[in-house]
């Protein structure tokens, strides 16, 4: 792109930024009305341009002036990601037809097969400005300027180095990255550590399961160790023990987004709590139970979003196939986005128990916290109702038959006697080819968002 181009969007980012800043402190009937204006704006292009709504909004008799609030977007089929991937061109906007967009892909996990999604352009760019709103929680913990002293520790393929790609291109406010700021996941961790030791970024980058295994290696094998004042984490869950190591005994500060393909930046997290702040005037979230009925706050569920900015490919009511809890109370940091109160992992790392409970992995490995000392990694496998498998590897000098031992009781406590538990001590669990782990396999789960 040319030089006046990119100069006449850096000023229009700018600009933007600018109100993006105030947006998360706005009073609540403000961000209510913005999500108003753009959800109505949305539906009325959704059903002149994209064919499965015009399709759908005439089979159910419903108008546009049937859908003009975020509770009547439930009246909406159900949708998720195999049935837009089937039927890409029905959910694109004729609009879009012959370009104006970017493609981006999902990583895909055990359970999915990546998936495409067509953003129109002018949303790709405001993504920029919108970042804004978590920029400022960074801004206020890092010291001014170091921020740009950062490290990304993330696949070229990821969600977050493919955007960042794009803005480099169109704008001058993402600076290209130096040779120094970007390494592969795959890298030895000795390397890492010594290139970080070495560089010193202010802020350092990974998905969440790379974090875990990361600190714990590090933790293991004494390496010394100087860590980044931030660690920023996304596109999959670190674990409450990953969480605790990094912050209690490494004294970083980890500041997770949640994001999607799907749905660009849902929500942050602030300065004061673990959850999100929702960016509900983007991206309306609700959850609800496996038939779509919605949940009151505190019950978990799951996540169902729809996307009010992006004009390519338009999903409503779409399963995004996450497990979390909305939280009953609002944060006390003064922003008036709704908060997320916890973020479980991924539907289909549910595991359903034979007396028919449902628990998330992140849950179960919650309450095993203590159980779980000594350990580098673990994996968790459900074959059938009555058995859950533990994958172990083990950090060196732990006593192996003690950690088996204890594990199984703490996990038959939590999970009922009707539960078997298992413990299989393995020397590795490999990354999938993205680069993420995948925590939890639950082979017998009926309810995952690939349906
Ligand atoms: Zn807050």
């Amino acid at each position: 792109m040319n030089r006046f181009s990119r100069l006449a969007n850096t000023g229009y980012i700018g600009v933007l930024a600018l109100v993006e800043r105030g947006i998360p402190f706005m009073p609540t009937t403000t961000v209510g009305r913005l999500q108003q204006i753009r959800l109505r704006s949305i539906v009325r292009h959704a059903y002149r341009t994209v064919p499965f709504y015009r399709q759908e909004l005439s089979r159910l008799h419903l108008a546009e002036k049937d859908l003009r609030t975020a509770a009547d977007l439930a009246k909406l089929p159900l949708i998720d990601g195999a049935l837009v991937q089937q039927n890409r061109g029905m959910f694109l906007s004729e609009k879009y037809r012959n370009g104006g967009t970017q493609s981006f892909s999902t990583s895909g996990s055990q359970t999915q097969v990546p998936r495409v999604i067509e953003w129109d352009n002018g949303s790709v760019l405001r993504k920029l400005a919108v970042a804004e709103r978590d920029r400022t929680v960074l801004n206020r913990i890092l010291a001014p300027g170091s921020g740009r002293k950062r490290l990304y520790l993330l696949p070229d393929s990821s969600l977050s180095l493919t955007i960042r790609a794009y803005w480099e291109d169109r704008t001058l406010l993402a600076a290209d990255l130096g040779p120094d700021q970007k390494l592969s996941p795959w890298v030895p961790y000795e390397v890492v550590a010594e290139h970080i030791n070495q560089h010193r970024p202010a802020l350092v980058f990974s998905y969440g399961s790379y974090a875990d295994l990361f600190f714990r290696y590090l933790s293991d094998r004494h390496i010394p160790f100087n860590p980044p004042r931030v660690w920023a984490v996304a596109g999959d869950m670190l674990s409450p023990q990953g969480k605790t190591l990094m912050e209690r005994d490494f004294g970083c500060v980890v500041h997770s987004v949640y994001q999607a393909t799907e749905t660009g930046r849902i929500g942050f997290q602030c300065e004061r709590c673990s959850g999100f702040h929702l960016n509900i005037d983007l991206c309306a979230v609700r959850i609800a139970d496996d038939k779509g009925n919605t949940l009151p706050a505190g019950e978990s569920g799951q996540v169902i979003i729809s996307n009010l900015h992006n004009r390519a490919t338009v999903l409503l009511n779409y399963r995004l196939g996450d497990w979390a809890t909305m939280a009953k109370t609002p944060c006390g940091c003064g922003r008036s986005l709704p908060l997320l109160d916890k973020l479980e992992g991924r539907t289909s790392e549910v595991l359903t128990l034979a007396d028919g409970r449902r628990i998330t992995g992140f849950a179960l490995r919650m309450d095993c916290k203590d159980a779980l000392d000594g350990v580098l990694q673990d994996q968790l496998i459900q074959s059938s109702p009555d058995l859950i498998r533990w994958r172990i590897v083990p950090l060196g000098g732990t006593d192996r038959q003690q950690l088996r031992k204890r594990l199984i009781i703490k996990s038959t406590d939590v999970l009922g006697e009707q539960t078997r538990v298992e413990v299989e001590i393995v020397e590795h669990i490999p990354f999938s080819r993205h680069g993420k782990i995948v925590g939890t396999v639950a082979e017998t789960a009926g309810t995952g968002g690939s349906q």
